[in-house]
């Protein structure tokens, strides 16, 4: 009994003395990317030799350029690291998390190098205690967006970090492929694939590390670009996108049964606040935003069309990822996650999560070729264009409109802002309370004009958002107004959460 009673008080402290100590002394190793971030920068210095910005040649550049083989050699690199555990080697020029980030750095080199150098490169680096280590480095690669009159910026992130059974092993064998070799070369592949591409807006692709310590690296990028001013339209965050198959202890809301294979749908997690999970959150009219270009923009276009499954929480129960550090700041961020885990995190075999277990594959015949690949290369590849072409999308579309709405006996009449005209049309979507579903159900768009009439039945509690739609590209949904549609006091039924 004593000595449990000291494990849990010298976990206390050091959960204290983690909090405490987190991440200090934060810089970015090229000077140039603060500029950047902060819109102080020449958009000509980074135009590509063709300019290519019309978002829907630029949608579909996206959706054929994604390269599944490139990504499963990314991934095979990513093995021969041993371990990348933030308290890993940084010594050594082959394995542990300092050889793995050099390399992370010289793929955005290269890929900047064959784009006319588009790309500013380098490290968010800071200090904190994981793992016995205190220094520590995110490498990042930033594409300046061509319009610096709006600085909103949109992050595209996976965590390259890995963790065995023990959270500080920092020389067994973890070779991190689902977890999260899977979300690294998503934005790794994105950065090849979208650097042939013009937006509106700077993109940052970046692979946090210490992740699995504690959201060490995501915490420092959430902190540094709050303390610097930076704007950011959305975050999407991946960790552990390429699996397909349930493992025995995966963490619930998940998957049905052991063994089951999903690779149709895809869980995006986001943030809800207040006591009613169904209300309004901009987490969740992202993820809204993400199924409707999903379903609208991207699988009309693709052989194996991908669902999006909106999640209720803001994580699987009990676990966190490394959006919430950007939400916490008042970011909108949401996490992509497979269907289907192969484990809780716990590293209990046969369940491949945070143990040796997660590798590429099965060599079933012993001739040096996999035979079986855990990560899906299909699979990964469609998160891979939903996470481009949604970033893609919204860093050339315009901003959210804020209208207002009038309630009239038979639906609402939609007032957009006096002289508005950043969009062609107007989308919006239509929530019914009481399918109790935390998606649209109804989706229509409007050309734009001054004011619109939206119908609604009586008696029913409506949440209804707009979102511009200008040259292909539609910008976010606006927050939710609540409209319950009764013939008493109509000016009364409705507000905006
Ligand atoms: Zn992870």
């Amino acid at each position: 009994m004593k000595s449990k009673i000291l494990v849990y008080l010298s976990a206390m402290v050091m959960l204290a003395f983690t909090e405490a100590n987190s991440q200090t002394n934060m810089f970015l190793s090229n000077p140039e990317a603060l500029k950047v971030f902060q819109g102080d920068y020449n958009p000509s210095h980074y135009r590509p030799l063709t300019v290519i910005d019309q978002p829907d040649s630029v949608r579909m550049g996206i959706i054929r350029g994604v390269d599944q083989s490139e990504q499963i050699r990314l991934l095979t690199k990513l093995e021969t690291f041993h371990n990348r555990n933030s308290g890993s080697d940084t010594l050594s020029l082959s394995t542990g998390i300092g050889a793995c980030r050099t390399w992370i750095l010289s793929c955005f080199d290269q890929v900047s190098k064959n784009s006319n150098n588009r790309l500013v490169t380098g490290y968010l680096e800071f200090d904190a205690d994981i793992c016995s280590k205190g220094h520590h480095k995110n490498p990042f690669a930033l594409l300046p967006g061509m319009d610096t009159s709006n600085h909103e910026i949109l992050v595209i992130e996976g965590h390259f970090d890995t963790r065995n059974e023990g959270r500080c092993d920092t020389v067994g064998y973890t070779p991190g492929i689902d977890d999260n070799g899977s979300g690294t070369v998503l934005v790794m592949e994105l950065a090849r694939v979208m650097s042939k591409y013009s937006f509106r807006h700077t993109i940052l692709f970046t692979t946090p590390t210490g992740e699995d310590e504690g959201l060490f690296g995501a915490k420092a990028w959430a902190e540094f670009l709050s303390s610097k001013g930076v704007k950011i339209r959305t975050v999407l965050n991946n960790d552990i996108v390429g699996g397909i198959y349930c493992g025995k202890t995966s963490s619930p809301p998940s998957c049905p049964y052991c063994g089951h294979v999903d690779s149709t749908h895809v869980r995006v997690f986001s943030y809800s606040s207040g006591n009613n999970p169904y209300a309004n959150s901009a987490h969740k009219q992202l993820a809204r935003y993400m199924k409707y270009v999903q379903e609208e923009l991207i699988n009309p276009h693709i052989s194996a069309p991908l669902i999006i499954n909106i999640m209720l929480g803001e994580d699987r129960t009990g676990r966190g990822g490394d959006h919430t550090p950007f939400r916490q700041k008042g970011y909108t961020a949401v996490r992509i996650i497979s269907a289907n885990e192969h484990g809780n995190g716990t590293g209990k075999a046969p369940d491949r999560n945070h143990t040796t277990m997660d590798v590429l594959g099965k060599d079933i015949n012993a001739d040096g070729i996999l035979d079986s690949l855990f990560v899906n290369p299909g699979y990964l590849a469609r998160n891979t264009i939903l996470n481009g072409v949604v970033a893609g999308l919204l860093a050339s579309a315009p901003e959210k409109i804020s209208s207002t709405m009038e309630v009239k006996s038979d639906g609402v009449v939609v007032h957009l802002p006096e002289g508005y005209v950043n969009a062609d049309r107007i989308i919006i979507g239509v929530r019914k309370q009481n399918s109790n579903s935390l998606e649209f159900d109804t989706i229509f768009k409007v050309n734009r004009a001054d004011k619109f009439l939206v119908r609604l039945s009586i008696g029913q509690k409506n949440y209804i958002s707009i979102a511009p739609l200008r040259e292909g590209a539609p910008g976010l949904f606006s927050d939710e107004y609540e409209i319950i549609l009764s013939d008493i006091d109509p000016e009364k039924t409705h507000r905006q959460p």
